[in-house]
């Protein structure tokens, strides 16, 4: 059996953390299967989906790497949905409820008061035709719903192994409201088995609709796709997702200086059993992916580790691959620039502030002039590699200085700054007329 899956946002906001994990553990999983990876869009509301959002989500899915075998949109498949209904309604599965919104809560707060679950009750099915008429006669539209078997609904899951729903325990799902919107819980069903969808992998929080949805396909004729719920995400602190985070959308992310592979990095491997370092490729994550490595509990989500891991990335980052990066930021120094300051970087843009380090402007701080000008008496002429070493050996002499007292002014006058790159390599990037400005005391 090849694997297909399906990731199927709805284009009425922007991906964020959550939802982007599920889309990675799909594509993950689709990789490490040699399967297919579909990207379906859920606009079946067509009032709060928009154009916008929807590219919004194919630009994130691409930024990440995510690419997708195959694209479509349920708002160009409603025929479809529109045949199944027809085909539920004809055996009795899916009938016309006229109840009011107020009169349902009514009788939800009813059946609460006397300790009853809040269940529909199903009073539309003892409906005579002729009331019905009257209804809509009043110019009620008719809600519809799927008459569940109330029984217990099992399979095996691919995250929480065996799993069972009682859909006794639920209200008969709305399929379709008073205004002909078909809601989620259908159109997905149809396109998974229109799709040949071998696994539906999402968010526990879907859980209880896997019960509904099962029926559904069952009623359908099938076949049912295997089904995975992959537990939410945490904080750091293990309770609940913050909303600042949760809500953080991946576009925001990319404007704060996360790498791609950093995020996959991260949303991929918490709450596994791999080690939590970044991957060489998402290619390369999928290869190594398997529901097997994913624990129980919620995956912990800390900004710590991310920043970690985005560092580790451009720590890592060939020349090749950041040339056109540094050219666009006007930072393109070379390769030897690119290897000594990827080991300073937290994010690609502090490369720009790296690179004053080299060509200036700098302004020196100096603490002790009468230091500087004993450095610069015995600058050499010729800055290779081991001029650092010659240099700093004979400021040594020259001024008894040694250790952090010898070091540090160097790096306060050439660099303005306590902490940056290795002084050995960076002295001769910055070369031999900045230096010598630099230790005057000229900014340069
Ligand atoms: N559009 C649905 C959602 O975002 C899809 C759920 C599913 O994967 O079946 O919740």
């Amino acid at each position: 059996m090849s694997v297909k899956v399906r990731f199927a946002p709805s284009p009425t906001g922007k991906l964020h953390v959550g939802n982007v994990r599920t889309a990675l553990i799909n594509w993950l999983f689709a990789r490490a299967h040699g399967g297919q990876f579909v990207l379906r869009i859920d606009d079946t509301d067509l009032a709060r989906s928009t154009a916008a959002f929807e590219q919004g989500i194919e630009d994130d899915l691409t930024w990440l790497g995510l690419v997708w075998d195959e694209r479509f949109n349920q708002s160009k498949r409603f025929d479809r949905y529109e045949a199944a209904a027809e085909r539920l309604k004809a055996a009795g599965r899916l009938y016309p409820c006229y109840e009011t919104g107020d009169e349902l809560d009514r009788r939800r707060k009813v059946q609460l008061s006397r300790g009853l679950p809040p269940i529909y009750d199903r009073a539309a099915l003892d409906l005579t035709d002729a009331e019905k008429a009257a209804y809509e006669a009043e110019g009620r539209k008719p809600h519809w719903r799927f008459r569940l078997e109330g029984k217990r609904v099992a399979w095996e899951d691919l995250a929480r192994g065996h799993a069972e729903v009682d859909t006794a325990s639920m209200s008969d799902p709305v399929l379709i409201r008073e205004d002909g919107l078909f809601l989620y819980t259908l159109p997905s069903v149809v396109d998974d088995i229109e799709m040949a969808i071998t696994h539906v992998i999402r968010g526990e929080d879907h859980v209880t609709n896997t019960g509904a949805q099962i029926e559904i396909f069952e009623a359908l004729g099938g076949p049912i796709p295997d089904f995975g719920h992959t537990t939410l995400l945490v904080g750091a602190d293990g309770q609940a997702l913050s909303k600042r985070i949760g809500s953080l959308s991946i576009s925001e992310m990319r404007e704060m200086g996360y790498e791609p592979i950093a995020i996959t990095s991260h949303l991929g491997r918490i709450g596994t059993s791999d080690p939590l370092e970044v991957g060489e490729s998402v290619e390369a994550l999928g290869q190594s992916f398997a529901f097997a490595k994913m624990g129980r509990s919620p995956a912990r989500y800390d900004t710590a580790d991310l920043d970690r891991l985005n560092a580790q990335a451009l720590h890592a980052m060939p020349y090749e691959v950041a040339r056109a990066r540094l050219a666009a930021l006007d930072c393109d120094l070379g390769e030897a620039f690119w290897t000594l300051m990827r080991q300073n970087l937290q994010k690609f843009d502090d490369v720009k502030a790296l690179a004053v380090l080299v060509r200036g402007p700098v302004t020196p701080v100096i603490e002790d002039p009468a230091f500087a000008a004993a450095a610069l008496a015995v600058l050499p002429e010729t800055l290779d590699e081991t001029a650092w070493s010659t240099w700093t050996n004979a400021v040594k002499e020259s001024t008894g200085a040694k250790g952090k007292a010898l070091f540090m002014p160097l790096r306060h006058i050439l660099t303005g700054q306590a902490h940056g790159p290795d002084m050995a390599t960076l002295v001769p990037m910055i070369g031999r007329d900045r230096i010598v400005q630099r230790l005057k005391g000229e900014a340069a």
